[in-house]
């Protein structure tokens, strides 16, 4: 028998269980793609320019989930309290002045990525 053999015999690889999945995130997710690390920058970015976005109408902007989801975040906005909106279905006070706000740090946040991989490529 070759010593690997025996020693895979004597040493079982021990595979770590996976942990509980986590409902939780970890930060707070894009408006396009609703994760907290956008895989295509680029697309989130065109998607925040060509649409319009507003106050989440589940969080009211906030982000936050309603008290007692096991989520930390809103599930409608994924946290980042903004959702698309057609121009004709805004909310009645249009973008209020927060959603233009975190509008505008979601796209220098993606602009940056875009150009750091404008950069690296
Ligand atoms: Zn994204
Ligand atoms: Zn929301």
């Amino acid at each position: 028998m070759p010593a690997s053999v025996v020693l895979a015999l004597v040493a079982p690889v021990s595979v770590p269980l996976p942990g509980p999945v986590r409902l939780v995130r970890s930060g707070r997710g894009c408006p396009a793609c609703l994760d907290s690390y956008c895989f295509n920058p680029a697309e989130c970015l065109h998607f925040l320019m060509v649409n319009v976005w507003a106050d989440c109408d589940q969080c009211d902007g906030s982000g936050w989930s309603e008290e007692g989801s096991l989520s930390l975040f809103c599930e409608g906005c994924a946290g980042s309290g903004l959702v698309e909106y057609w121009p004709y279905s805004l909310p009645a006070g249009g973008v209020s002045d927060r959603a233009k706000a975190r509008h505008a740090g979601h796209v220098v946040r993606l602009r940056t990525r875009v150009a750091s991989v404008a950069v690296a490529a």
